[in-house]
């Protein structure tokens, strides 16, 4: 039997068995990990409030070789994050990073960047006033690049040119865009406003924290289709975002979309 500390935030915490607790951390120091926590349903268990959604906690668990469980033994909060926890609208925000860090960041394997970027975007919403969403669709920016899938939306990718022009597609199987001057060269593309490249560019290049400033509706109902399509597309395991596929999925019904197909535009797969 082996006795570890870390310090991580708890994504998600499911009942076990009549009395326990299994809660899922994302953890500095080993990545996504598993904890049963005994006793935690007791209403005098010793975790207290510890085991809440989104808390930072310090944890000491043991693991026992034969078997690959992980029970905690003690938990104390780090940082709390009241707002979130008290707020539908942050905590919607945040649960929709916490299901990437679920679903797709890989189960112990520390990636402290990934740490420090799941952080931040917590202590932004818990400060933020508005702009929510953006700082979910940084955080999945950010998310994509330290997993190597970063889209390119530096220059068009045909003529190289920065400036991107009232109207822009975006090459999905490519990971990039085309300006208003190019034809598209990809084979899965999504006719987008000029201006949605641009927002998308700066949320890249912000963090979470930074981007709490509200997109125009249009836009951001692109963006969403947008990052929900070169998500299902380059990244194995996205089809089980739920969070994500509703958003994008949402922003096409609502139909200010532009119609696929023109622009030279072909359908982009769902
Ligand atoms: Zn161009």
């Amino acid at each position: 039997m082996a006795i570890e500390k870390a310090e991580g935030i708890v994504l998600r915490v499911r009942p076990q068995g009549e009395t326990s607790k299994l809660v899922h951390l994302y953890s500095l120091q080993r990545g996504r990990l598993a904890l049963i926590a005994k006793g935690a349903r007791l209403p005098k268990s010793k975790f207290g409030g510890a085991l809440d959604v989104c808390n930072r906690i310090a944890v000491v668990f043991y693991t026992k070789e034969t078997r690959e469980l992980n029970y905690l033994r003690e938990a104390e909060i780090l940082e709390r994050f009241p707002r979130v926890q008290a707020d539908i609208g942050r905590l919607a925000v945040a649960e929709q990073g916490f299901e990437i860090l679920l679903q797709l960041a890989m189960a112990g394997e520390p990636n402290a960047r990934l740490y420090q970027l799941v952080l931040d975007l917590l202590r932004g919403l818990n400060e933020a006033e508005s702009g929510l969403r953006n700082m979910g669709r940084s955080f999945l920016l950010h998310f994509l690049e330290s997993s190597g899938f970063r889209p390119n939306l530096d220059r068009c990718s045909v003529c190289g040119r920065s400036a991107v022009g009232d109207r822009a597609t975006f090459e999905i199987d490519r990971g990039s865009y085309v300006c208003a001057e190019c034809p598209p060269a990809g084979k899965v593309s999504f006719p987008a406003l000029g201006r949605t490249v641009e927002w998308a560019r700066w949320l890249q290049r912000v963090p979470p924290s930074k981007a709490g400033v509200p997109a125009p509706q249009i836009v951001g109902q692109e963006l969403d289709r947008w990052l929900w399509l070169h998500l299902s597309y380059h990244v194995e395991g996205a089809d089980k975002l739920v969070t994500f596929r509703y958003a994008g999925r949402l922003a096409l019904r609502e139909g200010e979309l532009p119609e696929n197909g023109d622009r030279n535009g072909k359908e982009a797969r769902d």
